[in-house]
């Protein structure tokens, strides 16, 4: 039978908040459906705002997806902007608010409560970083903020190369800053693996941005001019403006306070209803802990696809009951376009899996973004990940000028239907030469992931771990221009006339430019008795 609280309280009212709103005014005409927002703005487009100070998005107004006006008005919403939620009584139901216009506090009583307050950029306790000169991005008014400072200064300091990094750090060259990129980590984008993001980092620092990888930061000094980031390094990095983008924490002090379970990075524990602990109050969004549906394991993932869908999730289990259909869990989809370049992610790395010491094996792949005899076609890098036991897709990496997203997509529904990369190699995608190829890429990679497992093709991850006898297969001029070192050039139309010059006691690392040639030549190679291995990735990928 349908259920329909009297009152119904969402504390949040942008990403997951804000559907959770609107899901349960489409349940209930009669339901009150309060939301609380700290902020001016509700249901705002936060996955914009670096868009708008590069200038993408010209018209600031594109980013308010919603008003508190057009919220009441669709959606009969009492919609309390800043206002915020200083405490939750579970005994009484009732929520403590502060009104952050004039100070006043107030109680609301709640049959059902929602909590989506979201994650607050990570700003570590470092000397200096309260400086006004030191920002974060997640509103309209932060976005304010770093563009009326980004117009009065030459240079920015971004630390953190994660996705929002690297949108802020392309975004702010396109309106002619100097950029410098501050990473820990020894690569960008270490949400993917290192050797997948190569690329990028070329692009990158083509385009003049300075990339200081392997460095942290110790804290800010005040200069004349404007603030020193002290690096780790020892280096004292002179700028006008500096963006943290470190990551995020969620915001759950309220949740804590009021007893709700937390897991151990201070997520709300939620279960696959997005149901707390207390059975009158969900968690959605940022602020909440997952079924990572891959592996099983708990998953905390910020980002704007799970916010809304958990949010969704939630109303409908408030109104259907045991009728409403679970969140099924967040993989992870992720994906960021620096300059030409994409690249993203979907599942687990192979960074990740071995940190976690979960079996794997993985192939990589080169293919066209669609038929290559026709204009305009770039190549896609795919890396993919499964297990061995079974051959289930574990994650894949995508990475080139055109079609990553598509691949990425359809990787992601891959991992949502739990195939295998025998599905993988049989997935009748859409083709016509302007769009795909009659053997897409991700056919590919599983006719490869398949040649492992059948023991056609033993791979070698990298040139690094390649014996001393390197053949490569490219044409004689190619090779001269690129040479690999160490190896010795035998085309691959000349391979079987020239087996004669291979020493047979040895093994054969083949190699080529995109990883298919070198898987050719190793079959030639080993159907001839030679212990042929072929080099993934192909130099493109290598060198
Ligand atoms: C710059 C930027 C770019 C991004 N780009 C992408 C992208 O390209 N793709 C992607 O998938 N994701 C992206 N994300 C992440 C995505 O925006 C978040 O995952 C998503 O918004 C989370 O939704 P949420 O509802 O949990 O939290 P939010 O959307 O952050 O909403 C939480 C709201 O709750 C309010 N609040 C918190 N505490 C209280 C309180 N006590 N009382 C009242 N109100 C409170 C906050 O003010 C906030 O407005 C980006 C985020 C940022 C900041």
């Amino acid at each position: 039978m349908k259920q329909e609280p009297a009152t119904l309280l969402i504390i949040g009212g942008v990403a997951g908040g804000a559907s959770a709103a609107a899901r349960a005014r489409r349940h209930s005409e009669t339901t009150r459906i309060i939301l609380l927002e700290r902020g001016p703005d509700v249901s705002f487009a936060n996955c914009g705002l670096p868009y708008h100070i590069g200038g993408d998005i010209p018209d600031r107004a594109d980013l308010a997806i919603q008003t508190p006006e057009s919220l009441r008005a669709m959606l009969n919403l009492d919609v309390r902007t800043l206002t915020e939620a200083i405490g939750i009584d579970r005994a009484k139901k009732e929520v403590r608010v502060r009104s952050l216009t004039d100070g006043s506090e107030s109680s609301i009583a709640y049959d059902k409560l929602i909590l989506a307050p979201g994650a607050s950029p990570l700003r570590p306790p470092l000397p200096g970083i309260d400086s006004p000169l030191v920002h974060t991005l997640r509103n309209l008014q932060d976005m304010d903020r770093i563009k009326a400072a980004a117009s009065n200064v030459s240079h920015v300091a971004i630390i953190g190369a994660g996705f929002i990094g690297l949108e802020m750090a392309e975004q702010l060259h396109a309106i002619g800053k100097q950029v410098s990129v501050i990473e820990l980590q020894p690569q960008v984008l270490p949400q993917l693996d290192a050797e997948m993001v190569r690329q990028l980092e070329i692009t990158l620092r083509d385009k003049g941005i300075e990339l200081i990888l392997g460095d942290g930061i110790d804290g800010f000094e005040t200069t004349p001019d404007g603030i020193a980031a002290k690096l780790k390094s020892g280096r004292n990095l002179d700028t006008g403006l500096v963006i943290l983008s470190i990551g995020v924490r969620p915001e759950s002090g309220l949740a804590k306070d009021a007893g709700l379970d937390l897991g151990p990075r201070g997520h709300i524990k939620v279960d696959s209803h997005q149901l707390t602990n207390d059975p009158d109050i969900y968690a959605v969004g940022d602020v909440c802990e997952t079924e990572d549906p891959i592996l099983g394991k708990r998953a905390a993932i910020p980002l704007g696809g799970p916010a809304n869908r958990q949010g969704r999730t939630a109303a409908d289990h408030i109104f259907l009951g045991g009728k409403a259909l679970p969140y099924p869990g967040s993989i992870g989809t992720a994906i960021v376009r620096v300059f030409d370049q994409a690249a993203g992610i979907a599942g687990w790395s192979e960074t990740r899996l071995k940190m976690e010491g979960v079996a794997y094996q993985t192939v990589t792949v080169n293919g066209a973004s669609h038929a290559s005899y026709f204009p305009g076609a770039e190549t896609i890098t795919l890396k993919l990940l499964w297990s061995p036991e079974d051959g289930r897709v574990l994650g894949a990496q995508a990475s080139g000028k055109d079609g990553v997203d598509k691949r990425l997509d359809v990787i992601a529904t891959a991992l949502r239907g739990r195939l295998t990369i025998d599905d993988l190699a049989h997935l009748e995608l859409a083709y016509a030469p302007p769009f795909g190829n009659a053997k897409d890429v991700i056919n590919v990679a599983g006719f490869a992931a398949g040649n492992i497992r059948d023991g056609l093709l033993v791979p070698v991850a990298s040139l690094s771990g390649a014996g001393p006898q390197i053949v490569d297969v490219r044409p004689a001029a190619t090779a001269a221009k690129r040479p690999v070192p160490g190896a010795k050039n035998i085309p691959l139309p000349d391979l079987r006339a020239r087996l004669g010059e291979l020493d047979r006691s040895q093994p054969v690392f083949t190699v080529c430019q995109m990883g298919k040639t070198s898987y050719f030549a190793a079959r030639i190679l080993a159907n001839h008795g030679f212990d042929a291995r072929s080099i993934l990735g192909g130099a493109h990928h290598q060198l």
